[in-house]
């Protein structure tokens, strides 16, 4: 373990690694600020249920995040819940923006949204500080989308606000495609015309029994086999390096040289063992794994008054128990305590 005891701040932010038993270096940290949500995907809410937890102040994500930067965390995703109905966003990142990690370079800055409040917010972000953004779609055709989003005239906001990312210099703009057998799965090739056309990166993601009803079964889960196959047939790919140890994505580039697509295979082809995330949820939870059984109070410790050091050594030990990898598909494999919406994905 490269940090043994967060004895002084000074020795922490010159040190700065944070490490799991398992020997992984955890350097990206995914922030819910808030559990609400204006889409009600059919995958992934019942559409009965609200927002469930609380919401912290925005000061108090900052001090939070603070810390974990100090420690070694380098690339920061804000999620939700649908963050961009965050008050407060745009100052968050204006403060994330000026926040240098300990070798003095700037957080990698990213956000997760699912486009509905884009068009008006992607200029105002950017000028926050923004560098890139990731807008997650499920279909490229209206009724498909609405169907899945249930919110009617979604589709045209959705790609309004992702024309408008790409002009307001938010770049790389990634697209998230979650596929699901017989919801969007006719998607794939249409998707890939997407990307060429719209100079998107489009990312397919592998379904995980995330939801908050009950959907989930292997026959549902579009794998990363099937989805290269069938663009290859009209589209040949070619598969690229990955550009950094432990890159979630696979990625491939059109033989034609335009464009590229990746797919996310957390299913068929689990990348726990370079996993280095940790998550923070909306009411300052840590959670070690998307599969987690348990979370860590973190903010519990803030309110009752802890200093930095001690929600360092916090964090630390928290860390070093993080889960191995996740159990999806095996005999006796629970789902975890928070659906993905109240996680923060
Ligand atoms: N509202 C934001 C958005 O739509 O991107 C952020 C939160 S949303 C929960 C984050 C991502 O998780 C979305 O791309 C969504 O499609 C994905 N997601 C939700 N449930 C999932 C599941 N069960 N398996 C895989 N991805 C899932």
């Amino acid at each position: 373990m490269a940090l043994v005891s967060p004895t002084t701040s000074s020795s922490i932010r010159t040190n700065a690694r944070l490490t799991d038993s398992h020997g992984r270096v955890i350097h990206d940290l995914r922030v819910s600020i808030t559990d609400r949500c204006n889409y009600k995907c059919v995958y992934c809410r019942t559409g009965e249920a609200g927002a469930q937890y609380p919401e912290l102040a925005i000061e108090d994500y900052l001090r939070l995040i603070r810390v974990f930067v100090d420690l070694g965390i380098t690339k920061v995703r804000l999620t939700g819940g649908e963050p961009l109905l965050r008050r407060g966003l745009l100052e968050m990142i204006q403060e994330l923006a000026k926040m240098p990690t300990p070798r003095g370079d700037p957080l990698d800055l990213a956000l997760t949204t699912n486009g509905h409040l884009l068009h008006g917010l992607a200029e105002p972000l950017k000028a926050a500080g923004l560098r890139r953004i990731t807008v997650s779609m499920d279909a490229v055709d209206a009724p498909t989308f609405e169907r899945i989003t249930r919110v009617p005239g979604s589709f045209e906001k959705v790609l309004a606000g992702i024309r408008a990312a790409r002009a307001a210099g938010l770049m790389p703009l990634k697209i998230n495609c979650v596929l699901l057998r017989g919801f969007n799965d006719d998607q794939v090739e249409a998707f890939a015309h997407f990307a060429r056309h719209e100079n998107v990166v489009v990312r397919f993601i592998e379904f995980m029994p995330l939801e908050e009803g009950r959907l989930w079964s292997p026959e549902v889960v579009v794998p990363l086999s099937e989805i290269v196959a069938r663009i290859n047939r009209t589209l040949p790919l070619i598969p690229l390096p990955p550009r950094e140890p432990g890159e979630t994505a696979r990625r491939y580039a059109f033989s034609d040289g335009q464009g590229e697509i990746g797919i996310i295979a957390p299913v068929s082809q689990a990348f726990c063992g370079a996993c280095s995330r940790i998550r923070l949820t909306s009411d300052g939870k840590i959670r070690t794994c998307l599969f987690s059984q348990v979370e860590h109070d973190l903010y519990g410790r803030l309110r009752a008054g802890a200093d930095n050091d001690d929600l360092r050594a916090y964090i630390l030990r928290t860390v070093q128990g993080k889960e191995a990898r996740h159990h999806i598909g095996e005999p006796g494999f629970l789902k975890p305590s928070r659906s993905m919406v109240h996680i923060g994905g």
